[in-house]
């Protein structure tokens, strides 16, 4: 059995806690795409966490967690979130890491940093954590894989191609100095030695526990509205957060991927650049912004403050559909119950035409959000046990964004811990 979790929308969806729940009846969870560039963050009995590169299985003794091909592996940042963990008390995870695997090379992160300053203005609203130039060189074929930094001849020759080119960019367009290949080829092998006995081909492994008919669970980062193809391009990240390339990414076959999760909120946020047609500007944002989360709607990864707007039912049904869910699982439902009127965005105006289906990037900055406002339930979810204790205005409100979406909504999550959600 494979489950898989994904966003339906920009990210933070509440991704984190819902993997952590399910990985508690999972044997492997995998990452399969993206890097250390968005947070995950898990509150359970060791505390609250913002995991950026580990698989959200790590709190779980029995689980296997998985490093898979597609990540962006900065290893750095890996061994010191892994430290972060054990320092914390919670015993140290089984995690293992593909031999494919690509590895974020210092020069990445250099040049997302130089490129966002010489942009300026037009800037990407990158987290400046490598992930544009580490997957431009993936695909330009000139990236390492972590297999190869065991043999020092072959990574030598593998640098000395790619970093011509760079060396040639760091001068004259950033004006910068060059990179000093000895010094950058001893900083690869002492890491390499650091993960060796985590290293091992993730793939076989994978089919394997499949076969063996093991429960697998892989890990989407960010969101369909941030995929390079069917998101907001260009203001996407540079690797699929889809379930279907999670079989790519991690290594399984698209056949045997039964479950696709799919989590929204169950108001909308953004963080980064780009358009998002119901942000909402003045007091009301405030409020929201202030009331989101589990403290506030900041980033896990940057602590920037996320544009937050009413549901939009628009990106959402159309996130969903990208996604190819099975199910979706709405998080956040306890922020809402301040509101005496729940609007929600169920078309956009567009030149004065009402549309519902999600436009192409140029069109929405010219889209306008359509709201039909629902009854809210003026009161305290949090503690509420079952989900047919919750108030019937809340209940309908679910139901209409379960008719909007065009999935069934089978989780409801009602606070930020592990054991704050409603089967419904
Ligand atoms: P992810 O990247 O999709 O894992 O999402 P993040 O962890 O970045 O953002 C989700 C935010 O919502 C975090 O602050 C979570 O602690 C919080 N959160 C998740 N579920 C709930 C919920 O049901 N209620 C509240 N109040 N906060 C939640």
């Amino acid at each position: 059995m494979i489950r898989t979790i994904v966003g339906a929308n920009w990210g933070d969806e509440g991704k984190g806690k819902v993997t952590d729940l399910l990985a508690a009846s999972s044997d492997v969870v995998v990452r399969f795409q993206g890097g250390a560039n968005a947070g995950h963050t898990i509150i359970n009995e060791y505390g609250k966490f913002a995991l950026h590169l580990l698989p959200s299985g790590v709190f779980h003794q029995n689980v296997v967690n998985v490093i898979g091909p597609g990540v962006a592996l900065n290893i750095e940042a890996l061994l010191s979130e892994l430290e972060s963990l054990t320092a914390r008390g919670v015993p140290k995870p089984q995690l293992v890491i593909s031999d494919r695997c690509q590895v974020m090379m210092p020069y990445h992160i250099d040049f997302d940093k130089f490129e966002e300053e010489r942009l300026g203005k037009s800037a990407f609203g990158s987290t400046k954590s490598g992930i544009a130039p580490f997957y431009s060189d993936k695909f330009a074929k000139v990236g390492i894989q972590v297999c190869q930094l065991y043999d020092r001849e072959l990574l030598r020759q593998r640098l000395e191609i790619a970093l011509v080119k760079k060396n040639c960019l760091l001068e004259h367009l950033y004006h910068k100095p060059p990179v000093d290949i000895d010094g950058l080829i001893a900083h690869l092998t002492d890491l390499a030695e650091k993960i060796r006995p985590m290293v091992c081909d993730t793939t076989m492994l994978l089919h394997r526990a499949n076969r063996e008919g093991k429960t697998i669970l892989l890990e989407g980062q960010l969101g369909s509205l941030r995929d390079p193809d069917h998101g907001i391009y260009p203001y996407t990240t540079s690797s699929s957060p889809l379930a279907g390339f999670g079989c790519v990414g991690a290594g399984v076959s698209p056949r045997d991927m039964t479950d696709i999760v799919c989590v929204t909120k169950a108001y909308s946020s953004a963080v980064g650049a780009g358009p998002f047609v119901v942000r909402l500007d003045g007091p009301e944002g405030d409020e929201l912004r202030r009331r989101g989360g589990d403290a506030g709607e900041f980033g896990a990864t940057t602590g920037r403050a996320r544009d937050v707007g009413w549901f939009d039912a628009v990106a959402t049904r159309y996130g969903v559909m990208v996604q190819g869910a099975t199910e979706i699982v709405l998080t956040n439902l306890d922020v809402l119950g301040y509101l005496d009127e729940i609007p929600v965005c169920v078309a956009y105006e567009l030149d004065g035409e009402r549309i519902t289906d999600f436009p192409a990037t140029p069109l929405l900055s010219r889209c306008k959000p359509v709201y039909t406002k629902l009854p809210g339930w003026k009161c305290d979810i949090r503690g509420v046990r079952s989900f047919d204790e919750l108030p019937d205005a809340c209940k309908a409100y679910v139901a209409f964004i379960e008719e909007q979406c065009g999935a069934p909504i089978r989780i409801v999550s009602n606070g930020p811990k592990r054991d704050e959600v409603l089967y419904r």
